[in-house]
């Protein structure tokens, strides 16, 4: 059975709404686990686009719920090596070797997972295991997040003003003016919140 949770995809990239899977990464009284299994990540990938609701069905067909927790737990590396590089980069300090090592090592394996086909017009980049291999929807993810990091769109990625919740997003306003992962979540609650403090002092 596919998980049925509704993803809110906000980021304008697929790599930046993985990060976001960890809800309330700043929040002193804690973080939320949004990719909470394998089914839930795979429902996280057709919500992207990323694969077609048959393919995330034939891989979970595929997949043990062991090699299921494995891919889970490799996708959740590469979600937290990611956080920690885009938020270094934001704050415009080095990111941790490690992470710097995660993202090498799962950029590569993505790369190494495709093989270049000819379909007798022109040339295609294919995944032929994208319906067997329980860590496909991780490898895509790797791949969205490798073609964003190495490329000028990197420069608009932004993190939500709300120091709770600090969601990544690419700002691609016309003025660069956007501050809220979205208006209903965040830009309303520090209305609210400035207006309290208005009517304390
Ligand atoms: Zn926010």
């Amino acid at each position: 059975m596919m998980e049925e949770r509704i993803f809110e995809l906000v980021a304008g990239h697929p790599a930046l709404d993985l990060v976001n899977t960890l809800d309330w990464r700043f929040r002193p009284g804690g973080q939320e686990e949004l990719l909470e299994s394998y089914a839930g990540l795979l429902a996280f990938a057709v919500q992207e686009h990323l694969l077609t609701p048959k393919q995330a069905r034939e891989l979970s067909g595929n997949t043990s719920s062991r090699a299921g927790e494995l891919a889970l737990a490799e996708c959740r590396e590469l979600r937290e090596a990611l956080a920690d590089a885009i938020y270094a980069q934001l704050e415009e300090r080095r990111p941790a070797v490690a992470a710097i090592k995660t993202l090498e090592r799962l950029f590569r394996a993505a790369s190494d997972a495709q093989r270049l086909l000819w379909d007798g017009h022109r040339f295609h980049w294919e995944w032929p295991e994208l319906e067997t291999a329980p860590r496909i929807p991780t490898l895509l993810l790797a791949n969205a997040a490798s073609e964003l990091l190495l490329s000028e769109s990197t420069l608009q990625i932004r993190a939500c003003n709300n120091p709770e919740c600090r969601w990544l997003f690419l700002d691609t306003s016309k003025n660069h003016s956007r501050r809220w992962c979205d208006m209903k979540v965040c830009g309303n609650r520090m209305k609210a919140r400035r207006f309290k403090a208005l009517h304390r002092t």
